[in-house]
């Protein structure tokens, strides 16, 4: 069977993959084999969301109905119910459902009422709490298929600690990431000398090691020094797979989902209040704005380097008329010819100009000279492609060590340059 549960966390407290993993050992204790333990993100911009809109689904070999006992009897006594927007879901299918389900809640939005036709038709058993909206949550994460998937192991403080200052050793993380770097990720952001594994919330997570395989999280995992954890969890997950990515058309985009939008730079970048950065791509009927805000860090310099007429692929997602910039792909770079005053073949000195469209003339021997000398601008810019840094990278976003997507022909394993990161 599998085991979908969504919505159980608020700002104040709790976390759905701690009881998603809180739940994985009570069935185990009552002798059931839990096969996988599966964390799903679904789309990054869906409003009703805590922190980082995580739904769990746990492959379960036992007895259906106690299983389903169990696990609304945990999501009772642990989930944050006190919270307006905290509306739990639980269910449990003995088939996965289509994964169309799934795709369109990491993609696009849903209804409650989709996931209860989903569910009624397979006769499933399901509970959903308050106004039901988990029940979304937890069949997406049911139907999840993973064509690409991460792991990442989660490491859990102890009750008595929640809500209390963690305590993991900095240095231990950035020793873990340099060991084991590029088969795990974001454990620290090393540009900007931040720990980005350590959430700062009053929630149960002590910090969360993400990786390319469960044996490679573990030995970063093992090399970190921190408080007693309570519990810890392996997940396989869709993080950093681009899984919420569609290909999208200059003018017809939609709010609230992520694209790859190809474009040609229609504006020179600015930069306005706060340090964000913005530009325009046009396609040669329509203009997007794309945006690179502040918290994006040294990501902007690569932005603030792009030049009207360069070709790119803008990622990232669609609100209030902007792409709000993930990655990047420099696909061509303009020219961007400089002109001055040519050189007086005679004295070999640098010619004035006569005035508007009057060509140019040397002081010295009075020479004249219709051109001015053309010289191409070097460009700080290279093409590839560049992405924001680990502080501000998103769960589903796939981190470029992963391997440069390659739009036509699918993902490559090629490393990108140190350059291009
Ligand atoms: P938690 O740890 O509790 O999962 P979270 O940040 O992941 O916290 P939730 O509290 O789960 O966010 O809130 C997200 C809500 O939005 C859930 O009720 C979920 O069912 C619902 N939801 C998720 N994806 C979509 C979607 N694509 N369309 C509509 N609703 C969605």
């Amino acid at each position: 069977m599998l085991i979908g549960i969504d919505d159980t966390d608020s700002p104040q407290g709790m976390c759905t993959t701690y009881l998603g993993a809180v739940v994985a050992r009570r069935l185990i204790y009552e002798h059931m084999q839990v096969r996988e333990a599966r964390l799903v993100r679904l789309n990054p911009n869906v409003t009703y969301k805590t922190r980082g809109n995580a739904a769990v689904a746990l492959d379960v070999a036992g007895d259906t109905d106690r299983a389903f006992e169990i696990s609304c009897a945990t999501v009772e006594e642990l989930a944050d119910f006190a919270c307006d927007n905290t509306n739990p879901g639980v269910v449990v299918v003995e088939q996965p459902p289509d994964p169309g389900f799934y795709r369109q809640a990491v993609r696009d939005f849903c209804e409650i009422g989709d996931a209860v036709a989903i569910l009624d038709a397979m006769g499933a058993r399901y509970r959903g709490y308050k106004n039901r909206r988990g029940l979304i949550g937890a069949t997406a994460a049911v139907a999840s298929r993973l064509p690409d998937r991460t792991y990442e192991i989660l490491v859990y403080r102890q009750p008595v600690r929640w809500g209390t200052p963690r305590n993991v050793d900095s240095a231990s993380l950035f020793a873990a990431q340099e060991a084991t770097f590029p088969h795990t990720w974001d454990t620290i952001d090393e540009e900007n000398d931040v720990v980005v594994c350590v959430p700062h919330t009053p929630d149960p997570v002590l910090f969360g090691i993400r990786g390319e395989s469960p044996s490679w999280v573990m030995v970063a995992r093992s090399m970190v020094a921190s408080e007693e954890p309570a519990i810890e969890q392996i997940w396989i997950t869709n993080q950093g797979t681009d899984a919420h990515l569609l290909d999208g058309k200059i003018g017809n985009l939609k709010e609230g989902l992520s694209y790859r939008v190809h474009g040609t730079v229609a504006s020179v970048p600015l930069t306005g209040t706060g340090g964000h950065v913005s530009f325009t791509i046009h396609d040669g009927h329509h203009d997007v704005r794309c945006m690179a805000y502040e918290p994006t860090k040294g990501f902007r310099y690569r932005v603030r380097g792009l030049v009207p007429g360069d070709v790119v692929i803008a990622v990232g997602s669609y609100k209030k008329g902007s792409i709000n910039l993930e990655k990047m792909k420099v696909i061509s770079l303009a020219n961007v010819p400089a002109t001055r005053p040519p050189l007086c073949t005679m004295c070999n000195k640098r010619m004035t100009s006569d005035g508007k469209a009057k060509g140019y003339k040397c002081k010295k021997c009075g020479a004249r000279a219709g051109e001015p000398e053309v010289q191409e601008v070097p460009r700080v810019l290279a093409d590839g492609w560049y992405e924001v840094p680990p502080t501000a990278r998103r769960h589903l976003a796939k981190p470029l060590c992963r391997g440069v997507p390659d739009i036509k022909q699918g993902y490559h394993l090629a490393p990108p340059t140190s350059m291009q990161q």
